[in-house]
């Protein structure tokens, strides 16, 4: 009766090697595209660029930590300044001409110039800045910036501790 219960892999001096040898190293599985337009649309209407669903914002300008619906995270953004930057851009070129036509066609006192200004260029901004800074969070996310590759967020050359310290 030839019964064999156990075969060791070393029985073979051939097994060795071919256990031994080099195996290609497993690529990783390309990541799915993310659409920019419909991420920055989702971000500039206050929702989670990747699902649509959960809210962006925590408070005024403060990003949630993760979505509250699909769990995506959002503290990687990293917006700084841009969102200050565009609105100045673009309350700029609607409320500047919009001065000059008061002033050649109607020429207000001073003192009207300031009660009609000052407050609507003080509304536009408040009012520009969350979209504004919503859609840039969702640009970053579509195009995989800072930590939305799923990678730490670490400058190249440097440790996690040097891209944070002052
Ligand atoms: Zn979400």
């Amino acid at each position: 009766m030839d019964i064999e219960l156990y075969s060791s892999p070393c029985n073979d001096p051939g097994d060795a090697f071919k256990t031994a040898a080099p195996q290609p190293a497993p690529t990783p599985a390309p990541a799915a595209a993310r659409r920019v337009w419909p991420a920055m649309v989702r971000g500039a209407l206050g929702k989670c660029p990747n699902c649509g669903e959960g809210r962006i914002f925590r408070a005024y300008l403060k990003v949630v930590e993760s979505c509250a619906h699909c769990g995506q995270e959002l503290h990687h953004h990293r917006a700084d300044d841009a969102p200050p930057y565009f609105t100045i851009f673009i309350s700029g070129h609607v409320i500047i001409p919009l001065m000059i036509l008061v002033e050649r066609y109607w020429a207000p006192a001073i003192w009207i110039h300031m009660a009609m200004w000052l407050p609507l260029t003080l509304f536009t901004c408040m009012a520009l800045l969350p979209p504004i800074k919503g859609a840039l969070v969702g640009l970053q996310w579509a195009l995989r910036m800072h930590g939305f590759a799923g990678d730490d967020d670490v400058v190249p050359g440097t440790t996690s501790m040097d891209s944070i310290a002052p």
